[in-house]
């Protein structure tokens, strides 16, 4: 089933058009990623799916309906959670104290502390520290926390790993794909990092200059990329000129 879809959107900042006719569905149960170069539009992508940014033309759908008008304020409450790049957690107040905000404005049914803690070890032995004396990779756990308290059907994270060193990026990896068997909330995941689309995704959309270059699973990214832009992008790659002639 599809939960979240943008359908032919054009987007603008001003007059430059930083998406061009991008349609993308998620699935339910399902981590897309985006990856293309920098200003490829893969957070406009995000900001239009979440409502930040409004389509100039085109229409966003969450379970079928049309949700186009609906602000960013309205969506949190359909089951649709955004992570910005730049975390934004309270660096004055503690984690339990970032935590405990984020159970209260949830939506009905969201998680208790306990499940939080129970899911994220690490934020329960920091729980009385203050946000802005947490690892990077703490900050980015009690964003995640604070992202799925209210259990979101689908969960939206801008480059969640940009921030950290290798060994804690290969941690939370790993850890963002056991939250995902064990929540079965869908992600979206901008990414700069090949490895990681390919390590977490079960879709990925490749953009360039603000359209949808190819949508596949990584297996037909990497060994049916659409045009030579997929293919260089993908891996190493040797490009050979030839002929083609019929067959004898
Ligand atoms: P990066 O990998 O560098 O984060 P991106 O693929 O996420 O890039 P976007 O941030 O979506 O790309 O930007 C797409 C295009 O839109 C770029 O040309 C960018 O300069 C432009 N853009 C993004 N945000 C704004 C804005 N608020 N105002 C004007 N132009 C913007």
């Amino acid at each position: 089933m599809t939960l979240l879809a943008l359908e032919n959107c054009d987007v603008f900042y001003d007059k430059a058009q930083a998406l061009h006719k991008v349609s993308l569905g998620v699935e339910a149960n399902e981590v897309v990623s985006l990856i293309g170069r920098n200003g490829a539009g893969k957070s406009t992508i995000l900001k239009t799916l979440i409502g930040l940014n409004r389509a100039a033309s085109g229409r966003r759908l969450w379970k079928g309906d049309d949700v186009t008008a609906l602000r960013a304020d309205q969506l949190g409450r359909l089951g649709i959670a955004y992570v910005p790049e730049d975390r934004r957690i309270f660096p004055n107040l503690s984690v339990e104290e970032n935590l405990r905000i984020a159970t209260l404005m949830g939506r009905q049914g969201g998680w208790n502390l306990a499940r939080v803690y129970d899911l994220f070890p690490v934020l329960r032995e920091r729980s009385a520290q203050p946000g802005d004396t947490l690892s990077g990779g703490e900050q980015q756990r009690v964003a995640l926390a604070r992202a799925l308290v209210s259990r979101p059907g689908v969960l939206l994270l801008d480059e969640p790993m940009s921030a950290l060193d290798a060994k804690l990026k290969k941690s939370l990896q790993a850890e963002l794909k056991k939250l995902h068997r064990e929540l079965g909330t869908s992600f979206v995941l901008v990414t700069h990092d090949l490895e990681e689309a390919m390590m977490l995704a079960d879709k990925i959309c490749v953009m360039r200059a603000g359209r949808v270059v190819q949508t596949g699973t990584p297996t037909e990214i990497y060994y049916r990329p659409a045009n030579m832009f997929v293919a260089g992008f993908i891996g190493e790659t040797n490009f050979l000129s030839v002929d083609v002639g019929a067959g004898s």
